[in-house]
């Protein structure tokens, strides 16, 4: 592991995150919002690692603005972004209340509250299943549900879920945080607790890697292998680079199974979700908690 370089994603990223928070205001534009962020990251020398997720009330994340989005930022907005420094990644997020409802303020109180507190007992010593036990009694205090089957994870260079799973609900598992770096992401919800895989969010991912009959096809995938390679990207992206007829190639390669296009986690019954989410980097003694 690359201490520094994920020490320096998470300090681009807690520093993006203080920038851009003032600046999002009911009514602009997701797209504006999403694209501000992006070239951010780029001017501070980094990547985005994956593409910024601005998902509304009971869209609880992967839905990111199309490259034609007129969607305004309204609602109960989660801001949830990644930065990469030679694929090192930082991943956080945090939402915003844009309607004054108490509701989404508790919501969002919920959500934070517990990401705290799981960072207070945060340790080589912990185990999984007891940071799932103080997210969930912290969420369940402000008479919310967790989302049980949304959770935190493992990273790895150019891999944004490296197979450990940090719960969001109580459970049995004693394994501890090895040395690493983790996303801790709660997130509340006025619902059963529960999210499903909804409309298509507009963020894709390299699945297969193999032949097209599509000319332009071939070309956006070879462009996706040398620019993106495990990470997601979104068709707004792609649309920048080869234009308009690349829509149809896109959803060309997704019918083949060459690219996945995910779909938006959404609560089961149009209820509303929360999030917040910081990277920690975990070694023998000591936490940091990156993006700050
Ligand atoms: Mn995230
Ligand atoms: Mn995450």
């Amino acid at each position: 592991m690359d201490e520094e370089k994920v020490v320096k994603a998470g300090k681009i990223a807690g520093e993006i995150k203080s920038w851009v928070r003032p600046k999002i205001k009911s009514g602009i534009p997701l797209l504006e919002i999403a694209e501000m962020i992006e070239k951010k990251i780029i001017e501070m020398g980094a990547s985005p690692a994956f593409p910024v997720n601005l998902s509304t009330n009971e869209y609880a994340a992967h839905y990111t603005p199309s490259h034609n989005d007129e969607t305004l930022a309204h609602g109960l907005l989660k801001v949830d972004f990644g930065v990469e420094v030679d694929g090192w990644i930082a991943d956080n997020a945090f939402s915003v209340d844009l309607e004054d409802l108490p509701l989404n303020k508790n919501l969002i109180k919920a959500s934070e509250d517990a990401l705290k507190n799981a960072e207070k007992i945060l340790s080589h010593e912990t185990s999984l299943g007891d940071i799932g036990k103080v997210i969930e009694k912290t969420i369940r205090s402000h008479g919310f549900n967790p989302v049980a089957n949304l959770s935190g994870h493992s990273m790895e260079q150019y891999d944004i879920h490296s197979g450990i799973t940090v719960p969001n609900v109580e459970n049995n598992s004693e394994n501890t945080f090895k040395t690493g770096v983790y996303a801790i992401e709660p997130f509340a919800t006025n619902g059963k607790g529960f999210v499903h895989d909804g409309k298509k969010g507009n963020i894709f991912i390299l699945e297969k890697d193999r032949n097209t009959r599509d000319p332009l096809g071939r070309e956006i995938l070879e462009y996706v292998k040398d620019t993106y390679g495990s990470l997601p990207f979104a068709s707004r992206w792609i649309v920048k680079e080869f234009g308009g007829r690349a829509v149809l190639s896109l959803n060309q390669l997704e019918n083949e199974g060459i690219l996945h296009q995910y779909p938006i986690l959404t609560e089961e019954k149009g209820k509303f979700v929360a999030q917040s989410e910081n990277t920690f980097l975990i070694k023998d003694g000591t936490v940091i908690n990156t993006t700050k």
